[in-house]
């Protein structure tokens, strides 16, 4: 703006040269290292340029005028844009293609991390269910002999009143305490008088298990089953055949051989009475009561309720 005109116009000039020199050199590298739009830019400027070009060589008298000579620069510049126009068009594709193949690519990664967390909560729950089933299992079982516990035998125990009272059929009682249970502890110990109480689970367990019995440890030396569709004859032979065992055979221990015996109470349990819970109380008591008076009459015996 404020340099003389002679000393700018070559400043200028030289400055248009140096630009377009630059120009050529950063596209020529761009084509070299692959870049596609960079072959369509250099086509498009060299449009612009050849245009410019022959408008120069015009003026200077190199060349004579035609139309082409005289509308160069708007040629080149027509077409330059156009080249230009289809370079932008095909970077916009590149870059929505990039576009997509990155939104792919993230729902592909999403999708197998959503599959990934299903399984390891699939995995879980699995691990949760089956320790929740031990655990139930565990509640129903007592640690030290392993036959089931009072509060299952009971629930089970009136089902099988029911089972019994719809289809007809009998259903017995024993009651098993071990006689003079406290002098074997105190006299070998209770390690070996665990033994003992494992033993005689097996032998119960094994003598009525045939018989599709319900067998629980009822408390500390008691044992109790429920023998469904058996008579109260039958079943006292089987509470025979459990005091003759006990008696017949000593337990091996981790001490000396113990002989252990028991009183067995027996009971035909009246399954005509309605409430299942009221029913149980009674049963239980009445087949106690069987069984004290198998205790009061001198132990290592059995004895049937009412008779
Ligand atoms: P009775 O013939 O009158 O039944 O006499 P008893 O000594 O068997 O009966 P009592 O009720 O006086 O004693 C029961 C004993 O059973 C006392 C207790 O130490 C023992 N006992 C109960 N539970 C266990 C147990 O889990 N392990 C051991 N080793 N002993 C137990
Ligand atoms: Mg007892
Ligand atoms: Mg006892």
């Amino acid at each position: 703006m404020w340099l003389p005109y002679r000393i700018v116009t070559p400043l200028a000039s030289a400055s248009v040269f140096l630009s377009i020199a630059w120009i050529l050199t950063l596209t020529l590298v761009a084509v070299r290292r692959g870049d596609r739009s960079a072959r369509l830019f250099l086509l498009a400027w060299s449009m612009f340029l050849v245009g410019t070009c022959m408008f120069a060589a015009l003026a200077f008298g190199l060349l004579s005028r035609s139309f082409l000579t005289e509308y160069g620069v708007q040629i080149g510049s027509a077409l330059e844009m156009l080249l230009l126009s289809i370079a932008l068009s095909y970077r916009y594709a590149v870059l929505r293609n990039e576009n997509e193949r990155i939104v792919r690519r993230a729902k592909l990664q999403l999708e197998s991390q959503v599959l990934e967390r299903t399984s390891e909560l699939r995995t879980a729950l699995e691990q949760l269910e089956t320790a929740h089933a031990r655990l139930r299992e565990a509640s129903r079982h007592d640690p030290l002999t392993g036959l089931y516990n009072r509060g299952w035998f009971r629930e089970r125990f009136e089902a099988l009143l029911e089972a019994a009272r719809s289809q007809g059929q009998p259903l017995s009682l024993l009651m098993v305490d071990l006689d003079h249970f406290k002098s074997i502890n105190d006299q070998h110990g209770h390690l070996v008088g665990d033994d003992c109480l494992r033993r005689c689970a097996r032998v119960i367990e094994g003598i009525l298990r045939t018989h599709g019995a319900l067998v629980a440890r009822y408390g500390g030396e008691e044992f109790i089953a429920a023998l469904p569709g058996i008579d109260v004859f039958h079943a006292r032979e089987l509470a025979e055949e459990i005091c003759t065992r006990l008696r017949e055979e000593p337990i091996r221990t981790r001490g000396p051989g113990v002989t252990v015996t028991a009183s067995i109470g027996v009971h035909a349990v009246d399954t005509g009475l309605g409430h299942e819970a009221a029913a149980t109380d009674l049963a239980l008591q009445v087949v106690d009561n069987a069984l004290y008076a198998a205790k009061s009459g001198g132990r290592d015996q059995v004895r049937v309720a009412g008779g």
